[in-house]
């Protein structure tokens, strides 16, 4: 539905948007993640239209967004990171003043109330839109993006500045709308696009670094290779078992104890399972394991490994020739990333356990 091919834009020598290359299909739900300055905001304003790019196109429904804005921008409601709001007028007001900017020809008041239904403004659409709340202002927001019915929604960092309850309503808004719209969202918060994304395209200093379902990209970097285990048995006997297992690289015993089990760290060889075999071989031994809770890693430490490599990438980007661009998968370089880097530290240190908890 949306294409985006090799865009730049520049900013005198400043690459904002770096030959950025990825497409949308209609219903996905994408977040866009990146550092402050990664190039997010800049992307978001070439696809609604607001921005020209300095090369590259990009196009929805085959409609080029330079070449035919007025079309291309029906079909999108966007929510900039400052939501242009008329701060003097009502909601009841802003809304119809958008509705008729938007050239809309729906039945109005039913289109609008079905709107103020959506994001729960109903309540407030005869205030001025100056003594709402951030969270209500950020609503109207969304409101005036979803005019016109667009069947693609842009936000841009719409959690920004709330409080941690307004941050949750968002987001359950942003799911709602998700179920029936294509929805992009850019974030520096990885749980946001954790809680609200099928999809999330990595971007670093105007490049794609990661494309990959939210899913994935736990996976891909190991995140179910570690975990801790809570097993009824010797310690010593069962520490020694773990540790001569095939499939275990690493085990340790914890000071920590649920009832009568102990707790063990282990560390599973790349691309194993261990799961069932632990089960297994515990069952045999007459060992109860009676707890098994995955450690993986989180987004952040998957954020920092890729935009860390990503910055190695860049750096080598002019000496090698260029791969596809803006195909940066997972599996490759950050996969090699990963595993440099947990070759490099101990497994204690990445599930985040202090030297003081080891025995
Ligand atoms: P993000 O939204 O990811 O924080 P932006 O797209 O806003 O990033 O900015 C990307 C880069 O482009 C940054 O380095 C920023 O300083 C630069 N930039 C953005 N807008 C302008 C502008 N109007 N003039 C000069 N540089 C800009
Ligand atoms: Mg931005």
């Amino acid at each position: 539905m949306i294409k985006i091919d090799h865009l730049v834009k520049t900013y005198g020598t400043n690459y904002a948007v770096d030959d950025i290359s990825f497409e949308i299909k209609r219903g996905e739900v994408v977040g866009f993640l990146g550092p402050n300055g990664a190039g997010k905001s800049t992307v978001m304003n070439i696809i609604t239209g607001y921005l020209s790019s300095t090369s590259g196109t990009v196009t929805i429904d085959g409609i080029d967004v330079l070449e035919n804005p007025l079309a291309t921008k029906k079909m999108v409601g966007y929510l900039p990171e400052q939501p242009p709001l008329y701060l003097e007028l009502t909601v009841e007001e802003y809304l119809n003043f958008t509705y008729e900017l938007k050239g809309c020809t729906f039945n109005r008041e039913k289109h609008l109330r079905e709107i103020c239904d959506i994001v729960k403004i109903t309540d407030v659409y005869k205030r001025v839109i100056r003594n709402l709340s951030k969270g209500y202002r950020q609503r109207v927001g969304i409101a005036q993006a979803l005019v016109g019915n667009p069947e693609i929604i842009i936000f841009d960092e719409p959690t920004i500045g709330l409080d941690p309850k307004q941050i949750i309503e968002i987001r359950n808004l942003i799911r709602t709308l998700g179920r029936d719209h294509t929805v992009i969202l850019s974030t520096h918060i990885l749980q946001e696009v954790q809680a609200c994304c099928d999809r999330i395209i990595i971007i670093n200093k105007g490049r794609i670094v990661a494309d990959e379902l939210t899913e994935n990209i736990s996976r891909a970097v190991g995140a179910n290779r570690r975990f801790n285990v809570k097993i009824c048995g010797p310690q010593r006997e069962v520490l020694a078992m773990l540790k001569s297992k095939p499939g275990i690289v690493y085990a340790e015993a914890l000071t920590t104890r649920d009832g009568d089990a102990n707790v063990y760290m282990i560390e599973s060889d790349v691309g194993i399972d261990i799961r069932k075999s632990l089960f297994y071989t515990l069952a045999e031994k007459n060992w109860p394991l009676v707890g098994l809770e995955s450690l993986g890693m989180n987004l952040e430490d998957i954020f920092i490994t890729i935009v860390d490599k990503s910055s190695e990438v860049r750096g080598r980007r002019d000496v090698k020739k260029k791969k596809a661009p803006g195909k940066a998968t997972i599996e490759t370089e950050v996969a090699e990333a990963m595993l440099e880097k947990t070759a490099k530290t101990k497994p204690s240190e990445i599930a985040g356990k202090s030297p003081g908890e080891k025995k």
